[in-house]
């Protein structure tokens, strides 16, 4: 489809976030989860943002999740939708709504992740309606 033709730029991975590339790479997506509180996270830190706690571990995550808010980028070319998805696990992660009609888009849809080509990194998770 022609909003995935788009060129996206590899990730920026830090030794923070290296584990979730890696998982990346297989298809599986991780979210940081505090073993203190019990919450998880998004963009991955090694502090939790919730209650301060060192003590965080790597889950998996189901790769599903429900759009927050999202923005169809009209101008660009190839046009594309940027979007908040909060996923099922708790946290919301910035990313891209692909494979779908922008038109149809609405929030509280749900949508699963789908893992996006990068020009020479890890692939990254973008979401598709589901
Ligand atoms: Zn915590």
């Amino acid at each position: 489809m022609a909003e995935t033709a788009r060129k996206i730029p590899a990730p920026n991975t830090t030794p923070e976030t290296a584990p979730f590339w890696e998982a990346a790479a297989k298809g599986k997506l991780l979210v940081k989860t505090c073993t203190t509180c019990g919450r998880a996270h998004h963009y991955p830190r090694p502090i939790c943002p919730f209650c301060g706690s060192d003590r965080t571990e790597w889950k998996d995550s189901a790769g599903r999740g429900v759009i927050y808010s999202y923005s169809v980028m009209r101008r660009a070319t190839p046009p594309y939708a940027l979007a908040y998805v909060t996923l099922d696990e708790g946290p919301t992660m910035m990313t891209n709504l692909v494979d779908c009609d922008f038109d149809a888009l609405r929030i509280g849809q749900p949508v699963r992740v789908v893992w996006t080509p990068t020009d020479g990194g890890p692939p990254v998770p973008m979401f598709t309606p589901r």
